[in-house]
């Protein structure tokens, strides 16, 4: 038999020199990316958050490397990182040994980085244009929907705030002119009330002097019950409702649990039902899967983002990419308008540009679309020939506050048009409403789409953001934020973009 063989194995063995952990660290690791673009930071605005005086407290900058490495190895709970610290050497090589605790870690990612984090972002960024691995000049955009940490079954609505509201002010007027009938000498001197813009207070008081005009009064049992009841609700639940409303601002929609969210539908359902769950719509734009920028948005539709998300970018980096590269659901009057203002060519899609495209598919002779327009009368021809003639305009903004204007062309007359069946479904003749503005910019991006830089950018926008998603939810795991608030959800997404650029660049 073969004699068996054993490295050895000394577990107790003193060393002459003790090891050091920078020889330990691999000349190519992630976390030594980290630490030399983290070095390059200028962290001032950072450290301006420090008050001074008292403790000692942990350098910035090794707690920014520390979260910004722990959100690269996908570890994003503040207990897992302080274990971490005590465990694993790529964490004690960043923190240089310093084992700050999953409190500290939390105060620093919620408190400190709040606000600031997106210049430490940019400041990346820019590193990442020096090592020639982007340019800005191109931009690649699309949003997701991430789910907040927030109860998924406690929505507050908008419009049931204001039905509770109406049906406190109806009770309360029946109340008033409950007391008014029974205890009409008493009442006789008082002002009628007026309900309509009810208030805490308002109801406080009305309450109070009912009480004090039914005192010694055969009042209805029923009555009474709902004076008791209206006394101890009423006020304190006005109050909720007018704090809710302030939270809810125009949106019609948010989690009691993480006021700042709002219900979405997200694609990834892991109950099956499509349900609504609380969450943030995360919109991001890259260029050669790097985050550029990142913005959070609390309304659920990508088209009403890109202003802000645009502006966003300029106050980053003092200008706008020369191209921007979007689905669909960007292409709107507004967003072709603000890009133009902009100076950014847009090869944004619009609704039914595919459609358009695939040649077999069946056109509707009476959709709007295929209606034949006339610049020249300023009039379209309906299916059967009739001159369709300007009616009226119609104005309209949107959440942004941009002023749309769409013109109506009516049909002469459709009484006893064999197509009437067909071709439309309003009583008397048909009305049909055109934004001759939104019309004129689909031609461009339709021009711009279908060139061979417009082909080419479309086959590569699959391969941008969607990858970076994917990256983020699958790869990363990360599909909750593990934090309420919009601003401290901001502190995340600002961790998750530069770990994710940081990796990329280690890669
Ligand atoms: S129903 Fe009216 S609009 Fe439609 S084809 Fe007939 S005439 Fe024209």
């Amino acid at each position: 038999m073969a004699k068996k063989v054993f490295k050895a194995y000394h577990q107790g063995q003193l060393m002459l020199l003790p090891p050091s952990l920078e020889e330990m660290i691999e000349a190519n690791h992630p976390a030594r990316v980290v630490n030399q673009i983290i070095n390059q930071i200028d962290i001032a605005p950072l450290e301006k958050k420090y008050k001074g005086g008292g403790t000692s407290s942990y350098h910035p900058r090794m707690l920014l490397k520390v979260l910004v490495y722990a959100y690269l190895t996908n570890t994003y709970s503040s207990r897992k990182i302080e274990a971490a610290l005590k465990e694993n050497i790529h964490f004690m090589w960043l923190s240089g040994m310093s084992k700050p605790d999953h409190n500290t870690i939390n105060r620093f990612r919620s408190d400190r980085l709040q606000d600031v984090l997106k210049q430490v972002f940019s400041q990346v960024v820019l590193l990442l244009v020096d090592h020639g691995l982007i340019d800005l000049k191109e931009a690649y955009l699309d949003g997701t929907k991430m789910e907040a940490n927030a109860n998924r079954y406690t929505f507050v609505w908008g419009k049931a705030i204001r039905t509770s509201k109406e049906r406190i002010r109806r009770q309360i007027d029946e109340l008033w002119q409950y007391a008014r009938q029974v205890a009409a000498e008493e009442l006789s001197d008082t002002e009628p009330l007026e309900f309509a813009q009810i208030s805490p207070e308002k109801v406080q008081q009305t309450i109070e002097e009912i009480d004090q005009a039914l005192k010694d009064k055969p009042v209805d049992k029923k009555v009474k019950q709902k004076l008791q009841y209206a006394r101890k609700n009423w006020p304190k639940n006005l109050e909720r409702y007018e704090q809710q409303e302030q939270q809810l601002g125009s949106r019609n929609n948010m989690s009691k649990s993480d006021p700042d969210a709002s219900f979405m539908r997200m694609k990834e359902d892991h109950m099956k039902n499509g349900q609504l769950k609380p969450g943030y719509n995360l919109q991001l734009s890259t260029q050669h899967q790097f985050i550029l920028n990142y913005t959070l948005h609390q309304s659920s539709t990508d088209t009403a983002t890109l202003p802000a998300h645009m502006d966003s970018y300029r106050e980053l980096f003092d200008q706008m990419p020369e191209v921007l590269t979007a689905d669909a659901g960007y292409g709107s009057e507004e967003n072709y308008h603000y890009l133009e203002q902009n100076r950014v060519e847009a090869f944004v899609k619009y609704n039914y540009f595919h459609l358009e495209q695939k040649g077999g598919h069946r056109r509707n002779p009476f959709s709007q679309t295929y209606l034949h327009y006339n610049v020249q009368l300023d009039c379209y021809y309906c299916p059967m020939g009739q001159p369709m003639t300007l009616c009226g305009k119609r104005q309209r903004k949107t959440d942004n506050g941009y002023l749309q204007t769409n013109h109506l062309y009516q049909a002469q007359n459709c009484r006893g048009c064999p197509m009437r069946g067909g071709c439309h479904k309003q009583q008397g003749n048909r009305i049909i409403e055109v934004n001759h503005r939104l019309r004129k910019y689909k031609e461009m991006a339709r021009e711009r789409l279908l060139s061979e830089l417009g082909i080419l950018h479309r086959k590569k926008r699959p391969a941008e953001v969607e990858a970076v998603f994917g990256c983020i939810k699958h790869n990363k795991g990360f599909r909750r934020f593990m934090l309420k608030g919009l601003r401290k959800v901001a502190v995340e997404t600002g961790l998750l973009a530069i770990a994710h650029n940081l990796s990329k660049m280690a890669n």
